[in-house]
């Protein structure tokens, strides 16, 4: 979470130290121990650096059960806490509010009585100087209402900046909880929301949605080879690659390791294939060198899988088959995109077999 106010310098000043850590302690480097001991490095999250730094002393081995404990406690809860307390300011704010127009409220009761009363003075005297006492009373009294609803526009004025403020502290929050820190692109937990969205609205109004399973060809080579600083690179050039050639309506997502995800609304089967088509060649079209390392890295090939989504099928079921054609892909060397109807052909030919 605190990635995004830090500079990019030390950023990757933390990460470098981040990523010995890790190995030191043989901790997967899944996404979320990433931002767990990015977080224990940065040493900004207090409780988790007292936490982490008392198993280290104990020498607790970091089970996945741990590490995944870590993750839930200290992050997911982190982003939880913050949320909750914006919750609060917003009850606190409104409280504040309520009890200003109240005030107002029985303010303008008051005044409203005092001008009753004047007015009922007014018609039973003929003496212009008691007159003129009720009318500077009636000024004072008129003065005060005026500053009262001064104060309350003032108030008011500042509510509404402190409601702007929260509201762009929330925003960044929810984008924050649903962005890949890595790729910056959704994680499986928006990921997931979009797609029951997007199920939702294909129902609605009867049009094709269809789904993009990809999965880097060989990446644990690019790792093992060049290192997992410059695995990194490759994740965040094939997200990248992902986001500009797709249209805006489409929400791509990192899926879990080396596998991203493509939710195509409002697109056809053969829409969706050469969607596909197109993102593998242009992947594959590029070389990348690590400039950083100077050293070239050859072509990334990736595999896609390719689904069209069935009324009333669940997500699981959907992603499913996407993920069959993804196998199938890689089961037939790899580079390549595989469809949903060359799964029912293969299907069918085992049928007539039999
Ligand atoms: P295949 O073509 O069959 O997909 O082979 P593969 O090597 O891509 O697949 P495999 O599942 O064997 O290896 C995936 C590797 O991805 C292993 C893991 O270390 C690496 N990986 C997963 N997440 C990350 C990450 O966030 N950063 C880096 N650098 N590597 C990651
Ligand atoms: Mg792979
Ligand atoms: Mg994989």
């Amino acid at each position: 979470m605190a990635h995004h106010h830090d500079d990019l310098a030390q950023a990757v000043k933390y990460l470098k130290l981040t990523l010995p850590e890790m190995s030191k302690r043989e901790i997967p480097t899944t996404p979320e121990n990433y931002a767990v001991w990015y977080e224990y490095t940065a040493g900004n999250n207090l409780e988790l650096k007292q936490k982490i730094d008392s198993l280290i002393k104990k020498n607790t081995p970091f089970s996945d059960k741990l590490n995944s404990d870590l993750y839930s406690q200290y992050i997911e809860n982190a982003q939880q806490i913050a949320v909750d307390g914006i919750r609060d300011s917003v009850r606190k704010i409104i409280n504040e509010l309520l009890v200003q127009v109240a005030d107002e409220e029985s303010g303008l009761g008051c005044y409203a009585r005092s001008l009753q009363s004047f007015s009922e003075k007014v018609s039973d005297t003929e003496d212009t100087s008691a007159i003129n006492l009720l009318v500077t009373e009636l000024l004072a009294e008129t003065k005060k209402r005026e500053e009262a609803t001064q104060n309350l526009q003032a108030t008011l004025d500042t509510m509404a900046q402190e409601m702007t403020q929260l509201r762009e502290e929330i925003e960044r929050l929810n984008n924050e909880a649903s962005t890949d820190a890595l790729t910056r692109v959704k994680n499986r937990r928006a990921f997931n929301i979009e797609l029951e969205k997007a199920i939702s609205t294909s129902k609605i109004n009867s049009m094709q949605l269809t789904l993009l399973v990809l999965d880097i060809d060989h990446f644990k080579q690019f790792n093992d080879q060049f290192g997992h600083i410059t695995g990194d690179k490759v994740l965040r050039f094939v997200a990248t690659m992902l986001q500009k050639n797709v249209k805006g309506n489409d929400t791509v997502a990192r899926f879990g390791g080396e596998e991203f995800a493509v939710i195509l609304p409002e697109t056809s089967y053969e829409n969706a294939l050469s969607v596909a088509e197109n993102v593998r060649t242009r992947i594959a079209a590029q070389t990348l060198t690590d400039s950083a390392a100077n050293v070239k890295l050859g072509a990334v090939h990736v595999s896609v899988g390719v689904a069209d989504y069935r009324y009333g099928e669940s997500p699981e079921e959907f992603i499913h088959r996407a993920d069959q054609c993804l196998y199938k892909a890689k089961n037939s060397g790899r580079n390549r995109v595989v469809g949903e109807q060359e799964l029912t052909e293969e299907t069918a030919s085992q049928e007539q077999r039999i």
